[in-house]
């Protein structure tokens, strides 16, 4: 990584601990010009926004009669993909099948909002488990390879899943909570890298795996967005972009009317991502996920700069839990508490000392961008 003096951006909190960050005049960073030169001119959540999305429910519906099911949503038990779904079945009135991965990380809480909000709404639900050993061996590769993202195995398995049983079971339409009000400032891929590569899980897994991925959900990024897209017609709607979308309202609805828990940070709804993103990555990499998460936040005019400086300077969490998640993961790694601690004291890597579609995949970034279908920076 190339060194560079430490500067922050004077509108949101993002800075040089993303190493390819830019600033303007200002002191404004580059993830701040894009936001309102590219993402806000485009934004309409409101009615406008909504009348942008009514011909493609309209079309959902229409396409799904005669289906038990007419749209396929992937859930986590997080807030995102709690409220698309409420939105999905009370405001556009689909019928969705909910889609749920279980890759053994789950925390009490996801599980408990997956089904008071299958039980709230009427909704069916399909839960995959994925074979934990294999997800143990996969996980334990990602930690012995000494990258930051080692979330990906857990990412990788829900999107691919998801995807795959879309196209297995003719989904035409896979509804996301992914939107702009809560990650128009996206993680810099030096922080995180792409969950859907692949060719670096399979180089990651051939170098430090013990057991072969016989069950694993794989799907490459070019099998999803190519080939699921247009040979067998599987699309992406994006509805709480259409929608005031404000977290904090979001999240209070659900508890009030479904007795949903909430998450003190964004990702908390997994366990090992709550290790991951508040412990082992601003420790070992000085990586903060919730400088991005925040970031947005402060661009959507859901927290001041302030909070968030505030925020920011505190551990995302307390010492006690950190201990008790570390024997943990460790544990449930078949690991001891030294041998994790003797991972976590490794030579740092990056996604460049392995395999990669890095290059294909910025290929394929800018046409998205050129396009305009691609707004959020993603690099
Ligand atoms: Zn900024």
């Amino acid at each position: 990584m190339k060194k560079v003096d430490y500067r922050i951006c004077s509108n949101c909190i993002m800075d040089t601990t993303d190493p390819n960050i830019t600033f303007d005049e200002k002191g404004w960073c580059d993830y701040c010009i894009n936001y309102y030169k590219n993402i806000l001119p485009n934004w309409d959540p409101n009615e406008k926004g909504e009348r942008m999305i009514v011909p493609i429910i309209e079309k959902i519906k229409r396409e799904g009669r005669g289906r038990d099911h007419d749209c396929l949503i992937g859930i986590s038990g997080g807030v995102d993909s709690s409220y698309v779904t409420l939105v999905a079945k009370e405001k556009f009135g689909l019928r969705p099948m909910l889609f749920h991965v279980d890759a053994g990380w789950n925390s009490q809480e996801a599980v408990n909002n997956i089904h008071r909000l299958v039980d709230g709404l009427g909704l069916d639900l399909y839960t995959e488990v994925v074979n934990w050993e294999e997800m143990k061996d996969l996980q334990l590769a990602f930690f012995k390879a000494q990258v930051a993202h080692i979330d990906t195995p857990q990412h990788h398995a829900f999107f691919a899943a998801l995807y795959n049983f879309a196209a297995k079971n003719k989904y035409k339409y896979i509804l996301t909570g992914a939107n702009y009000s809560t990650e128009c400032v996206r993680e810099p891929l030096e922080w995180h890298y792409h969950a859907s590569d692949l060719r670096q899980i399979k180089d990651i897994h051939r170098r430090f795996g013990k057991h072969p991925l016989k069950t694993f959900p794989l799907a490459d990024i070019f099998k999803y967005k190519i080939y699921y897209r247009f040979v067998k017609g599987v699309q992406v709607v994006k509805p709480l972009n259409h929608v005031p979308y404000i977290k904090e309202e979001a999240m209070q609805e659900l508890v009030d009317r479904f007795g949903w828990q909430k998450y003190a940070y964004k990702h908390y709804e997994s366990r090992f991502t709550r290790f991951y993103e508040g412990y082992w990555l601003p420790k070992k990499f000085g990586y903060q996920k919730h400088r991005a998460h925040f970031s947005s936040l402060i661009l959507t005019k859901q927290m001041t700069r302030e909070e968030a400086l505030e925020k920011i300077a505190h551990p995302a969490y307390d010492e006690a839990t950190i201990a008790q998640d570390f024997e943990y993961i460790a544990k449930k790694l078949d690991l001891t508490v030294a041998e994790l601690q003797a991972l976590m004291e490794g030579e740092n890597k990056t996604y460049r000392d392995y395999k990669s579609r890095m290059s294909l995949i910025n290929l394929g970034t800018k046409i998205l961008r050129l396009a305009g279908v691609q707004r959020a920076i993603i690099r």
